[in-house]
């Protein structure tokens, strides 16, 4: 099997081999030093600032999508989502359920975000950006440097989902005022699904989550933060996962999170160059590195990515929506090589020619 998905991805061989060992009890000083150790690991991979709080959710990203919304915006106040893709439309959602007032700034497919469409709703009162950094159902990458100015001449918060951006396309948290990141394990960390982040600086902390009425409780932030001091989280969380973060940040740290990127960004620019050869077309608004987004012109995705898995036992990613029947998508994250690559276009020759 190899998959060419968005998560779960290739894992790493020392990761895998973690999977069959006896996982230990987790109320000791020993898992609350490695808690600690995750938690820098993860600012500095970040360039988050020291004394902001990190929270280790036991939940799919979604989730902490949820929690962040929930634990920091309220009716009063005002804000805009950034609706490119499914994931974008996620937040509408959310919002809808804590009934906070919200625009939806929608994107039809394929349109570029750009600095004349964000200029539109300057001064108009909003409070708070809600941002999919990556739109994953499509591919966009959005301007970070753009978005975070628009945030700072309105002094609306920057919440930014950056789930499959990290680790794939460079983000640095403090340096470009993002107040609040959502991370998820299974994309650009390799990981297995289940375990979520949430990175908060001071300002959102004191000024928003510390404050703010919370009518649920496995997701109130206040707690999480306040466990990780001791490195500890409220509930039992998803022990094995947290030990597999515990050794990919050590990796990451180790060969440097730039280099990480790079692979990403090399094995995109790689398949993006073979794709010449194959009759599709890929879209013209800015990407990440985290994955092609091909139109197959026959409209035949669907059929494309089943024959892709009964034939070769290749996974490639498909699409929902009104766009599933054209576009498919080609991950560049985990355990994969150029070698991969140049199998994967090999096949999909014999698929699409
Ligand atoms: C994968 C992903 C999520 C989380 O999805 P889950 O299925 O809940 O883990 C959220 N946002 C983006 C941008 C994603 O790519």
């Amino acid at each position: 099997m190899k998959l060419f998905t968005v998560g779960p991805v290739e894992m790493h061989e020392n990761i895998l081999e973690m999977g069959k060992e006896q996982l230990p009890y987790f109320r000791t000083d020993d898992f609350s030093a490695l808690m600690k150790n995750v938690e820098v690991n993860l600012k500095s991979a970040l360039g988050a600032s020291d004394n902001s709080k990190v929270a280790v959710l036991t939940a799919s990203g979604t989730a902490a999508m949820e929690a962040a919304v929930s634990n920091t915006l309220t009716k009063e106040d005002k804000v805009l989502v950034i609706s490119g893709g499914s994931f974008g439309h996620r937040f509408c959602e959310i919002c809808k359920c804590y009934d906070i007032p919200y625009t939806e700034l929608k994107l039809e497919f394929p349109r570029t975000l750009t600095r004349e469409t964000l200029d539109k709703y300057d001064n108009l009162g909003y409070t708070a950006l809600l941002v999919n950094i990556h739109e994953t159902s499509i591919g966009q990458l959005y301007d970070i440097d753009m978005l975070s100015d628009f945030c700072k001449r309105n002094n609306m918060l920057f919440i930014a989902d950056a789930i499959s951006t990290f680790l794939s396309d460079p983000i640095e948290m403090d340096r470009q005022g993002i107040d609040l990141i959502i991370l998820s394990s299974q994309k650009g960390l390799s990981l297995a699904p289940g375990l979520s982040l949430i990175v908060a600086n001071e300002k959102i902390v004191e000024e928003r989550i510390n404050k703010t009425e919370k009518k649920f409780m496995y997701f109130n932030l206040v707690d999480y933060f306040d466990n990780m001091e001791r490195g500890q989280t409220p509930y039992t969380p998803a022990v094995g996962i947290i030990l597999q973060l515990n050794e990919r940040l050590n990796n990451i740290i180790e060969v440097g999170v730039e280099n990480v990127i790079k692979h990403s960004r090399d094995l995109a620019m790689d398949f993006r160059n073979r794709c010449k050869e194959l009759p599709i077309e890929i879209p013209e608004y800015p990407k990440s590195n985290a994955l092609t987004p091909i139109i197959l012109p026959k409209k035949n995705a669907k059929e494309i990515f089943t024959i892709m898995k009964e034939k070769y036992n290749i996974y490639l990613t498909p699409s929902g929506g009104d766009i599933g029947e054209i576009l498919l998508r080609v991950g560049h994250l985990g355990n994969l090589s150029i070698s991969d690559n140049i199998d994967l276009i090999d096949k999909l020759k014999d698929v699409l020619i």
